[in-house]
């Protein structure tokens, strides 16, 4: 046959994730962290791969590294589930949480993978927008839950693309607002140094996600964790793919876990570059940016996609959310190594003020 019958209805909508790599000499588009793993870990790992068991499956449950993350947060490795990403652990939450007839409260602006699983689950999106400074409308969102119809409700914290952090006032509050699951995800918290993990024990609808993909240099090996009640976990465990978690990421995980205090000065240097960047685009006119607790800023430049195109061909790549609703002309810059980030301020400068486009 050269033909084939139409894919599920639910795709019919859905546009394939596109992270927009391009090659540049400042990579600063993808909140991953520009320094890679020190030589010490990398040392350690090769030690361990060189005699892992190819031929093997992996254990399913990552025991090893579960045990380390429990160990290191003070809950039981029940409590812990890792994921091949965060990304996986989101899908799990929208397979096991969503569904037909089952609905999610979404926050836009926010991650896009969240509104995008619930779709492919046929699970209903419920939006309640952010107010114009990007903050929560938590009154708004504390009135939709009462109704008690809600299955799910996720909680960015740092939010990206927007770099603020939701109040753990807020937080503790919509935990008891209803017995829906509340996601919080906190795949930047070591960049805001604020987490949510002291509410655990007192909420078993609270489910914490983290990924080793931002602060802990590894975006290329996909590894991203949850920590819950362990029946809530149990139900993820229900839906995941067996064997979702290699061998080798695995290895690579327990010893960039095990070396974690080495990232402390990284993170600390990246918070303070923040500090620059955001004092720094703050002095240029017609640029307006966002205070953040992430290790990238959101800023809205007039003609933001042209803005965008010229800091390109110049070396530059941000991230362009000029088509999002709710981010017309904003662009989301990462903050990368020292020299990465002075060339982006000094190319835009030259855009914004020298060439006045
Ligand atoms: C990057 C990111 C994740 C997880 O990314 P993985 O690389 O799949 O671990 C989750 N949530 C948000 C908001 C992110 O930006």
């Amino acid at each position: 046959m050269n033909s084939v019958c139409k894919s599920n209805d639910r795709l019919d909508t859905l546009v394939p994730y596109d992270p927009k790599y391009l090659p540049a000499e400042a990579f600063l588009a993808a909140n991953e962290n520009a320094d890679d793993v020190s030589e010490t870990i990398r040392n350690a790992i090769e030690a361990r791969l060189s005699n892992v068991s190819l031929n093997r499956y992996p254990d399913p449950l990552a025991n090893e590294l579960r045990e380390q993350i429990a160990e290191a947060n003070g809950i039981k490795r029940d409590q812990v589930l890792v994921g091949n990403g965060g990304d996986e652990l989101l899908f799990n939450l929208a397979l096991a949480w969503g569904g037909p007839g089952r609905r999610y409260i979404n926050l836009p602006p926010t991650f896009s993978v969240y509104a995008q699983n619930a779709r492919l689950t046929g699970t209903e999106v419920v939006e309640i927008p952010r107010m114009q400074d990007y903050s929560i409308d938590e009154q708004a969102v504390l009135e939709r839950l009462s109704q008690g119809d809600i299955d799910f409700i996720i909680v960015t914290s740092p939010n990206n693309p927007t770099g603020n952090c939701a109040s753990t006032d807020f937080i503790e509050r919509l935990l008891d607002a209803s017995d829906a699951l509340v996601m919080v995800d906190e795949a930047y918290c070591e960049f805001s140094q604020t987490s949510i993990l002291s509410l655990l024990s007192t909420h078993k609808n609270l489910v914490i996600l983290r990924t080793f993909s931002k602060a802990y240099s590894l975006a290329g090996v996909r590894l991203g964790y949850l920590m819950a009640h362990e029946e809530v976990i149990r139900e993820f465990i229900k839906v995941r793919q067996p064997y979702s978690v290699d061998s080798v990421s695995q290895i690579i995980g327990s010893c960039v876990f095990e070396n974690r205090d080495e990232f402390a000065a990284k993170i600390e240097r990246i918070i303070e570059e923040r500090g620059r960047v955001y004092d720094e685009l703050k002095s240029i006119d017609r640029v307006e940016v966002y205070p953040s607790s992430a290790n990238y800023l959101l800023f809205k430049v007039p003609d933001a996609a042209k803005v965008w195109a010229k800091l390109y061909d110049r070396g530059v790549l941000v991230r362009d959310f000029s088509t999002t609703p709710g981010l017309e002309d904003c662009l989301r810059v990462t903050i990368g190594r020292q020299e990465e980030n002075s060339l982006f301020l000094e190319e835009l400068r030259r855009i914004l003020v020298i060439e006045e486009q």
